[in-house]
């Protein structure tokens, strides 16, 4: 990445970018799947996009708060909703593990579709809650985050190929 890291999600909204996977990339992350034992959708190479500075993503973000951010006070790194994962600052793009992480969701909404995954995701939320998790705890324990940290620790293990992102046609 040249372009200079956004600071906050305002501050990246004036310049949407959208990006998609490169071809090297989508070759690794089959790898990471298998490894980590997490299904692999092909589909999703083909399909996941990633965009950083669109407006939405400050909504989603804010409807996603109590979910994920709420006890950490911290803003949320990714967001994936359908195929389309929104990254608060651009210099997350150039992070493999993350885009690998985002990517076990991209592959987890393709097989339950976002409304069942949304559902699935909230119930273990809650679930963890009620057995006495504190808040990361809890977010930690979702079962989806479970495989999608199994994605990026292969992910990591296998190092980041050339190129990761490029620009969306
Ligand atoms: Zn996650």
């Amino acid at each position: 990445m040249t372009e200079p890291f956004a600071e906050s999600i305002t501050e990246s909204i004036t310049q949407p970018t959208t990006h998609c996977l490169a071809p090297e990339a989508i070759k690794q992350l089959r790898v990471a799947f298998e490894q980590a034992e997490a299904p692999w959708v092909p589909a999703i190479g083909a399909r996941a996009r990633f965009v950083v500075g669109i407006e939405p993503a400050a909504a989603i973000r804010a409807w996603h708060r109590p979910i994920l951010a709420s006890a950490r006070r911290q803003p949320v790194a990714g967001i994936t909703l359908g195929p389309v994962v929104y990254v608060a600052r651009a210099a997350l793009l150039d992070d493999w593990p993350l885009v690998a992480h985002e990517c076990a969701h991209v592959g987890q909404v393709d097989r339950l579709g976002t409304v069942r995954f949304l559902a699935r995701y909230g119930l273990d939320y809650a679930r963890g809650r009620v057995r006495g998790l504190a808040h990361h705890a809890a977010y930690l324990a979702i079962a989806d985050e479970v495989e999608a940290r199994r994605v990026e620790a292969a992910a990591r293990a296998l190092g980041r190929p050339d190129r990761l992102l490029v620009p969306d046609r």
